[in-house]
């Protein structure tokens, strides 16, 4: 029993064998996306006979895709029995690669975690040595999930900054000129291996688990320590040419002569993101500002939390200050994708949404100040509920719609 297998299509049988597979397919997807369903339901939906659904219901059972509910009451007084798809048939996982760490986690195919990581301890580095690393920590995670590798239909893996999914290449982290990066990881694990945008992958956690109802046209901020969107239209993740889009952060908004992660002088990060937070910091300590909260020298990339933290926490009042006027910012340059997209939805994620009202609420007097009228009335603010899960469970739905095409 795999569903890979009953999913493939590149199997070589007759014409009638081939009918038969796709109708097997087709209870599966119809199982998944509209949930469990009598022998009657399945036939009205496949518009097929219900002595060749039974069948191939039997069929499925038999090989443990699918799994007797038991009977349910229906109008006709009749006792039908309810089957399910089997919630152990399948498996994804879902990998997010930060700087300091690495958080993992395996679903079934109802999207329940079997098993979870958040916040692995691992060190990102252009290397060889980190690459190697990486595939040993995924190795073990699968190993002490108890899962069955075969069982893992496969795995996504995010990573900041530009990403081309369709090749597999990743351009800030792990780039290897010559191959894809995907083919190197899957070969150290044994499972087909897609990568994602980090911020991107958050987006579509939020979509289909999280935040979102039943918006279409979403806007996904993920503020921490870079600054990134994610782009949903029409229920579709926005991807551009090559999946490069979304790269909020590094708009060159300012003339401060300050140099951003990318290079460039002036980006929005160089004044509104995580590590501008710390910098920002940094300089008021300096110029004599008091606050309760010390920086961890040793954990650099996780420094602007502990400000976050400072002004959640401990209402420290440096720290309050500096992420509301952080805030108020981006409220400010958030109004230009507003009268750009004129989304429905504008979801605040990433570390930043910790803050509550202390990000929300700047964001949303500033939203109203600086977008038009009419395009801020169509939109509602939201903040992630997710949280620090929102892109691991992003990263296993986007390997299931990958894998069974169901969105
Ligand atoms: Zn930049």
């Amino acid at each position: 029993m795999n569903l890979k297998d009953l999913l493939d299509n590149n199997v070589d049988k007759t014409l009638s064998d081939y009918k038969w597979h796709v109708l097997r397919q087709t209870i599966i997807k119809r199982l998944l996306s509209a949930g469990n369903a009598t022998i009657t339901e399945l036939s009205l939906d496949l518009q097929s006979s219900v002595p060749t659904v039974t069948k191939a219901v039997n069929e499925l059972l038999s090989e443990g895709y699918m799994i007797d509910m038991g009977k349910v009451a229906n109008s006709s007084g009749r006792r039908p029995s309810l089957y399910s798809i089997n919630p152990t048939c399948a498996y994804f996982l879902g990998v997010e690669v930060g700087v300091a760490s690495v958080s993992m986690g395996l679903q079934n195919i109802k999207n329940e975690f079997v098993s979870i990581e958040m916040g692995a301890s691992f060190v990102l580095k252009n290397t060889q040595e980190s690459l190697m690393d990486f595939c040993k920590l995924l190795n073990s995670f699968i190993e002490d999930s108890l899962v069955k590798r075969d069982m893992i239909v496969g795995v996504c893996i995010n990573l900041s900054g530009r990403i081309n999914s369709m090749e597999g290449f990743s351009y800030n982290y792990f780039y290897k000129e010559n191959r894809p990066l995907i083919e190197i990881i899957s070969e150290q694990i044994n499972l087909p291996v897609h990568l994602e945008n980090d911020t991107r992958a958050m987006a579509f956690g939020e979509f289909t688990e999280g935040v979102v109802d039943n918006e279409q046209n979403v806007i996904f901020l993920n503020y921490s320590w870079g600054v990134g969107i994610g782009i949903i239209t029409d229920g579709k993740l926005y991807y551009g040419k090559s999946g490069y889009s979304g790269e909020f952060g590094h708009s060159t908004i300012f003339d401060n002569e300050l140099m951003c992660q990318c290079g460039k002088l002036g980006c929005l990060e160089t004044e509104v993101s995580g590590w501008s937070l710390v910098n920002q910091f940094r300089e008021a300590i300096n110029e004599g500002k008091q606050s309760k909260v010390k920086l961890d020298e040793n954990l650099v990339s996780l420094q602007h939390r502990a400000i976050i933290d400072g002004a959640v926490k401990l209402e420290d009042s440096l720290c309050v200050d500096l992420v509301t006027k952080q805030s108020d910012k981006m409220g400010r340059y958030l109004s230009i994708l507003l009268n750009i997209f004129n989304p429905e939805l504008l979801v605040i994620g990433g570390d930043f949404a910790q803050l509550g009202d202390y990000a929300l609420l700047p964001i949303r007097v500033a939203l109203k100040k600086h977008s038009l009228g009419l395009v801020n009335r169509d939109v509602t603010l939201k903040r992630s509920t997710l949280g620090r899960r929102a892109g691991v469970i992003g990263a296993c739905c986007i390997v299931k719609e990958k894998m069974l095409s169901l969105y």
